[in-house]
């Protein structure tokens, strides 16, 4: 396509509800880039991302023959999936759209003076107009994707994702570092919150799991080293310390669980005699016997269970609260009165975190006569070893922080859940992110809340922080139902944002390679000389390598030096917007007059809704509004709860709205 055909822009300016048009004057802005001569329409508009503004412009691209749109509105991070789609239905390629951020980066940011932001609003739409017309068409880079999956860690959360994958037809490896599957669940015979057995439940999974043929359990397995990406990984396994297995897979998932917290010699008393012991420790010294319970020989009548031991530090890096310890311990002293009879408990805690359906627990502790006294994390509990008992003290913050003393058989640490000690060797074997916890980091707790940075690598279960058995399950499983939708159909569409090597610039000196987090510059031979090249299938799109190129031999897509000259180029121009456009904006300008007449409006869409769900364009041809002014009333009565939506239409086209009840 040549330039001269290129020059068919459309802009749309949105008002965002007042979010942006209150402090920019989109009006001005309009008139001044419809000056433009490459744009051929430019308009603003209420809601760009409704559902009549997308249709607009589906039929603006295809009537007035666009080949680039520009939407100057809120953060790309919102919206950019939504005007690709917008420019694709239109018969566009998705990436002849560029979207302008004038609303966190501008009228959010320069709230107070509108007459700066509507110039730098202008600036950066005028920006965005070169860009969109430097930067290429692209399209999506295709990988073929090998059908089998690696699952790291055969936990529950290891375990149940590797059946769901082996049930949608995957071949699954399932690499184990210890001798047998099951995690931390299989030592146990009691579950909260149903009592239910961890050994009868790991059991029954491996049971399942040695049914499907397609699944392929290693133990005693360490993993050597891992190479590739997204489609076709390799993972070089050594089984036994023998053999070393290459398996290749087109996605990973990482479900190496956690440790138990293990207190320091003294901390609270730990280590000073066997009758001072972790929670996991007494939960296998309970489920070992039936009876009388024994410490030492001796019959243990009166526990107390220290709450938050590691946890919720104030100093320590443990600064969390572990979730699943509270109602571990309680549900551990329920265990206890069960085997034995006329035991007492007294539970030493912060704060009480049996959140959801656990409080039944709590519930039942308390009416068990359990005794509960709270410590301050100031005035932690004394444990101290008087003869054949040990001693407890606290400042009790629900009686007034009286010292209360408790002399007790048995002291039960209630410890939490911490990192694995390998976590960083598989941290840096995966290329995985840990926090600031040192768990590790899906990209997004709640938009993205299993996969990775790296493409391909996804994560399950309690090695990205405390889950209970149910909250570890539905991640991995949502680990494993992501990884089907991603490399089940065999190919894999991957976003083409990425870098490329001009071979004939560059020199190989290795300073790309060397900063690339990814490992995706390699060294090759090309046209008789070494040089770098990009797997781009690898490539996170991060543009790291192109500034260090001393030759300037690296391109990213959409971020190639041509379009970020252009955009400054453009920025720095003389702004259009004339202070008079201004100062009328800032006096209150025609569009502040239509805001006196909104009760009128409403009432008129209110007449003829009557108690009936109407679309936009039905309510328009009812009322004779403008459609632009219909959406941002009808939003903005949705907003005010006046209206609710009513469902789509059969072709999936327009929404519905009808009065609110
Ligand atoms: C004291 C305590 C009591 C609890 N009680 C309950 C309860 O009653 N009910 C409940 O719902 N939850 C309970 N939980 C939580 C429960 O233990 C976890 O939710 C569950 O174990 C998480 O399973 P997972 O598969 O994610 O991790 P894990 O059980 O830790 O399994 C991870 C697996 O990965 C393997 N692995 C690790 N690194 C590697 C590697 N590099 N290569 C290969 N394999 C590797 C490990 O060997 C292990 O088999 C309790 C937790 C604690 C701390
Ligand atoms: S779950 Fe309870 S015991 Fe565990 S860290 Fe949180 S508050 Fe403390
Ligand atoms: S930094 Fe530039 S010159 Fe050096 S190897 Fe990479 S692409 Fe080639
Ligand atoms: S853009 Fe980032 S991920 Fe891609 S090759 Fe360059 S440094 Fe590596």
């Amino acid at each position: 396509m040549s330039m001269a055909e290129q020059k068919r822009v459309g802009v749309y300016i949105c008002h965002c509800g007042g979010n942006i048009s209150d402090y920019v004057d989109v009006a001005a802005i309009r008139d001044e880039v419809s000056k433009d001569p490459d744009v051929a329409v430019a308009k603003h508009v209420m809601f760009a991302c409704s559902d009549a503004t997308q249709k607009e412009m589906e039929k603006d691209i295809r009537e007035q023959h666009l080949d680039a749109i520009v939407v100057a509105s809120c953060s790309p991070k919102l919206h950019t999936h939504t005007f690709r789609s917008v420019a694709k239905r239109g018969g566009l390629n998705p990436y002849r759209y560029v979207q302008v951020n004038i609303r966190e980066q501008c009228s959010w940011a320069h709230s107070d003076h509108p007459a700066e932001a509507t110039q730098k609003a202008s600036g950066l739409i005028r920006a965005g107009k070169e860009r969109v017309l430097s930067s290429e068409a692209l399209i999506p880079i295709r990988v073929e994707s090998k059908q089998a999956v690696a699952v790291i860690g055969a936990g529950v959360s290891g375990m149940r994702a590797a059946m769901a994958l082996s049930d949608v037809g995957e071949e699954v490896y399932l690499i184990e570092s210890a001798d047998r599957p099951g995690g931390k669940v299989a030592a146990r015979s009691k579950l909260f919150p149903d009592n239910s057995s961890g050994k009868a439940l790991t059991d029954r999974m491996l049971a399942e799991i040695k049914k499907r043929p397609t699944i392929k359990i290693f133990t005693k397995a360490t993993i050597m080293s891992v190479s590739g990406s997204i489609g076709n990984f390799t993972l070089k396994v050594s089984v036994d310390g023998k053999e070393t297995l290459p398996l290749v897979a087109g996605a990973i998932l990482v479900s190496t669980g956690y440790d138990d917290y293990m207190p320091a010699k003294g901390e609270f008393g730990f280590a000073s005699g066997s009758n001072i012991m972790t929670l996991p420790d007494f939960n296998t010294l309970l489920e070992s016997g039936s009876g009388d319970i024994k410490v030492n020989g001796k019959v243990v009548k009166r526990i107390a269970f220290i709450y938050c031991v590691g946890m919720r530090q104030v100093k320590g890096p443990n600064t969390y609260c572990s979730r699943v310890c509270c109602t571990a311990a309680i549900s551990t002293s329920l265990a206890a009165h069960e085997r034995a009879k006329d035991i007492d408990t007294f539970h030493f805690y912060r704060d009480i975190r049996t959140y959801g359906k656990q409080e039944a627990l709590y519930e039942a502790s308390s009416k068990a006569g359990d005794t509960y006294l709270m410590y301050n994390e100031k005035t932690p509990p004394v444990v101290e070893q008087k003869g054949d008992h040990v001693r407890v003290s606290v400042k009790d913050q629900l009686s007034a922080k009286k010292e209360i003393e408790v002399d007790v058989d048995l002291v039960v640490l209630v410890t939490g859940m911490v990192p694995r000690s390998n976590s960083a060797q598989v941290a840096s074997l995966f290329k995985i992110p840990t926090g600031s916890d040192h768990f590790f980091n899906e990209i997004h707790p709640k938009l993205r809340p299993v996969e990775t940075v790296i493409n391909g690598i996804y994560l399950g279960g309690s090695c990205q922080g405390p889950k209970t058995v149910s909250e570890s399950v539905n991640s991995s499983m949502a680990a494993a139902a992501k990884i089907y939708g991603v490399i089940g159909k065999g190919t894999i569409e991957l976003e083409p944002i990425v870098a490329a090597v001009r071979e004939d610039a560059c020199v190989w000196c290795g300073k790309c390679k060397d900063v690339c987090e990814y490992d995706a510059i390699s060294q090759v031979e090309h046209g008789g000389k070494t040089v770098a090249m990009v797997n781009s299938s690898a490539c996170s799109g991060c543009g790291i390598c192109a500034p260090v190129c001393p030759s300037d031999a690296i391109d990213l897509a959409r971020y190639t030096n041509p379009e970020i000259e252009s955009m400054i180029d453009a920025f720095s121009k003389d702004a259009g917007v004339t202070p008079a456009d201004i100062a009328e904006k800032e006096s209150g300008g025609k569009e502040m007059t239509q805001m006196k007449e909104f009760p009128a409006r409403w009432n008129a869409i209110l007449a003829k809704l009557g108690d009936e769900a109407k679309t936009i364009p039905e309510m328009g041809e009812a009322t004779g509004f403008d459609l632009q002014d219909l959406t941002f009333q009808v939003m903005t009565m949705v907003k005010y709860r006046v209206l609710e939506p009513a469902g789509i239409d059969d072709d999936d086209e327009y929404y519905s709205y009808k009065r609110k009840r």
